[in-house]
C-alpha cells in the first residue's frame, strides 16, 4: 500500500479521510460507525481496518476503534490537501457555491497527479484555508489546528470572527452562506432563547449589519474565534 495516493481506491482514501475528520471530533472510530458513513458493509470496514493495520496506518486502542499512526496520518493529510486546494479552485477559479465544492472536490481528489496539485497550490498563492476555513495542509502534511468555540457557546453579547463552517451538509451550507455566514466575517450573539431555542445573531461590519434568527442545532456547525 506504499503507493502514492492517487494510486489508491477512492474506498481507501476516503477511509483516511473520514477517520482523521472523527478523530478530529473526538470521536470513536469504530468499523460501525465507519461502515455507516461510508455506506460499505460492516465486513468491508473491518476489512479494510486489517489492510490500515497491516500497512501501519492505524492501531488499534482497546475499546475505542482505531487511531491513525504518525504515517496514516501523513497519508490522511496527502488526501486532506487534495480535497481542500481542489475545493477553494473550484470556489474562486470556476465560480462554484461553497455548497458544491465538496462533492465536485469528492470525485476529483482521487485522480489528480502530484504535479497537477503542486500547480494548483501555485496558482492560488499557497493557500493555507479552504472555502469553510479548514486548515489545507502543507505539502509536508503539516496542519494548522485551527482552536475556537462553537457559535452555540458563545455569551450573550459576544462578538467573533468565524473560523470554520462545517461542510457535511450543503442544504445546511446553502442556507448559512444566505445570512453571509462564511469564514472571516464578523459575528455577535444577541441574545438566545431559553431551552434550546434560536439565536439572534448579528452578521457583518459595523455599518453592514444584518440581524437574524439562527436555529440552535445550525451554531453547533459554526466555530468562531472567542474574542
Ligand atoms: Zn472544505
Amino acid at each position: 500500500m506504499q503507493k502514492p495516493i492517487q494510486e489508491l481506491a477512492p474506498r481507501i482514501s476516503d477511509c483516511l479521510k473520514l477517520i482523521y475528520s472523527m478523530q478530529e471530533r473526538n470521536q470513536k472510530v469504530s468499523t460501525s460507525a465507519v461502515s455507516e458513513r461510508l455506506r460499505v458493509s460492516d465486513a468491508t470496514a473491518t476489512m479494510m481496518f486489517k489492510d490500515f493495520a497491516a500497512a501501519g496506518w492505524v492501531e488499534h486502542v482497546p475499546y475505542h476503534g482505531v487511531r491513525l499512526t504518525p504515517l496514516g496520518e501523513q497519508k490522511a493529510m496527502e488526501v486532506i490537501r487534495h480535497h481542500r486546494l481542489l475545493e477553494l479552485y473550484l470556489a474562486r477559479e470556476l465560480g462554484y457555491s461553497w455548497d458544491k465544492v465538496h462533492e465536485e472536490a469528492d470525485r476529483l481528489e482521487h485522480v489528480i497527479s502530484e504535479e497537477f496539485e503542486a500547480r494548483l497550490d501555485q496558482l492560488l498563492g499557497y493557500p493555507t484555508i479552504d472555502p469553510h476555513g479548514d486548515p489545507i495542509p502543507s505539502k509536508d502534511g503539516v496542519i494548522a489546528v485551527r482552536r475556537g468555540i462553537k457559535l452555540s457557546q458563545m455569551e450573550d453579547g459576544q462578538c467573533a470572527q468565524i473560523l470554520r463552517v462545517s461542510d457535511q451538509d450543503p442544504e445546511k451550507l446553502c442556507y448559512l452562506g444566505s445570512m453571509g455566514l462564511y469564514p472571516e466575517c464578523r459575528v455577535q450573539l444577541l441574545a438566545r432563547a431559553p431551552f434550546g431555542g434560536p439565536l439572534q445573531i448579528r452578521v457583518g461590519e459595523e455599518g453592514a449589519q444584518v440581524d437574524y434568527m439562527l436555529g440552535a442545532e445550525l451554531a453547533e456547525h459554526i466555530i468562531v474565534s472567542a474574542s
